[in-house]
């Protein structure tokens, strides 16, 4: 890559896209935030479905869908500009359809699925019909940072696959129309491999045992402990091919990690823009508080967290547009977004003083919200790691 092939250009239906949802969000969504819909396990169904048809009526419902089923053929730096304009109100990306982990699961299934898988799950999900959830991460000892850990089997039996493991943090499962699961075969063809399996929801196999009580509360369904418990399968219900479920869910694991910088990265500008007017209006000791240097520079840091994110997000999202698998560029944007917006929530929370911790402004929810983005996705230490690897061995630019 030399300098001169950067071009992080948009069309312009891409830009006039990004206006519209920009003006959506501020004037449909964000007074939405006070909706006692919005609960410590997320935004309600009813309020998804509210905001969905807001999004539908003002023309910018799902436009990362696949084209064929009304999405707006977004490339990946065209999911930049408009994903970080949802993420301005942390219901943005609720409203339009292009949250986690449905923008995730929409996009493996657009890669992945068999026409038949494409009508019947994906058609429904890119049109906002329905939710998903992805469930691969597992109680220790089973599957977390190290997806080899893997517990949860299928083996064959006859025309069926028989499912058993325990699943737990699934981002949706309460309220979704399917799961894709992620189960390690045991016996017979792809023995030991890792394979993905559609299922319908509600199943009297896949329990939700109970939803978690977490820090955050922006994904609607918050996080589930599911038990699966001999769950049979048609064959037909395999998504790609038998024992290549990692492989398949590095399709969906790169483009999701970034498109989460990006919806991230809208709500860090939001809280510095809240935490600029702050600083511009409130005085302590004879002039704003901006003039002190102690805050002006945690404006000026906040500026240049967002900058960095920005271009790292851009960058990575090139790397994919040119059709590269692009994982150390979209991991490294991981780290670097999630850390950067981390940074600026506090800091924007640290410059709103008392209020900072209220309710009054969304700068302390986004506090709350954005930690768990440094653990989901692989965690920091987890793409440090890798790509440390990778520059010991020399495979890495
Ligand atoms: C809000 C939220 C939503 C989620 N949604 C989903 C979902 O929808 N579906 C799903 O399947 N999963 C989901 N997850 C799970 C997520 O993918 C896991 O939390 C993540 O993969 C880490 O696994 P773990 O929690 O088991 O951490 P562990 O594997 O127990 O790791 C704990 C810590 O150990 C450290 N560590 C691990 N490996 C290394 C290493 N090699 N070097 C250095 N340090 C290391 C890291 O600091 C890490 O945070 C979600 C998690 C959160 C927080």
């Amino acid at each position: 890559m030399t300098a001169l092939d950067l071009n992080f250009a948009l069309p312009s239906h891409v830009t006039d896209l990004a206006a519209r949802v920009k003006t959506f969000v501020q004037e449909q969504v964000i007074p939405y935030e006070k909706d006692p819909r919005w609960t410590s396990h997320g935004p309600t169904d009813e309020l998804r479905r509210e905001l969905n048809a807001l999004a539908a009526r003002a023309g910018v419902l799902a436009p990362h869908a696949p084209e064929e089923f009304g999405g707006a053929g977004l490339s990946h730096i065209g999911r930049a500009a408009v994903f970080t304009a949802a993420g301005y109100s942390m219901l943005g990306p609720i409203a339009l359809h292009c949250a986690a982990p449905d923008e995730g699961n929409i996009h493996m299934l657009d890669v992945i699925a068999n026409p038949e898988q494409r009508q019947r799950y994906l058609k429904p999900l890119a049109t906002g019909v329905v939710r998903s959830c992805f469930c691969m991460t597992e109680p220790a000892p089973g599957a977390g940072s190290d997806p080899g850990q893997m517990q949860t089997t299928a083996r064959r039996d006859g025309n069926e696959w028989v499912i058993d493991g325990d699943k737990w943090l699934i981002t949706g499962a309460e309220g979704a129309a399917f799961a894709i699961i992620m189960a390690k075969v045991v016996g017979g063809e792809g023995d030991g491999g890792a394979t993905m399996f559609l299922a319908d929801l509600p199943n009297p196999a896949i329990r939700i045992e109970r939803t978690l009580d977490t820090m955050d509360s922006s994904f609607v369904g918050g996080h589930a402990v599911v038990r699966i418990d001999n769950l049979r399968l048609p064959a037909d219900a395999v998504l790609g091919e038998v024992g290549q479920g990692f492989r398949h869910a590095q399709v969906r694991l790169a483009p999701a990690r970034l498109t989460h910088c990006m919806r991230w990265l809208g709500s860090a500008i939001r809280a510095h823009e809240i935490a600029t007017d702050y600083a511009r209006r409130r005085t302590a000791f004879g002039k704003p508080l901006g003039s002190h240097e102690g805050v002006s520079f945690m404006l000026a840091d906040n500026a240049m967290d967002i900058h960095t994110a920005q271009l790292t997000i851009w960058h990575a999202a090139w790397v994919l547009d040119k059709g590269e698998r692009g994982g150390t560029e979209s991991s490294m944007a991981k780290v670097v977004c999630s850390e950067a917006v981390a940074r600026v929530a506090d800091r924007s929370l640290q410059i709103l003083g008392g209020l900072g911790i209220t309710r009054d402004t969304v700068v302390e929810r986004f506090y709350r919200d954005v930690r768990a983005f440094r653990i989901y996705d692989g965690p920091s230490e987890v793409h440090r790691w890798a790509l440390g690897r990778r520059i010991v061995q020399g495979q890495a630019g």
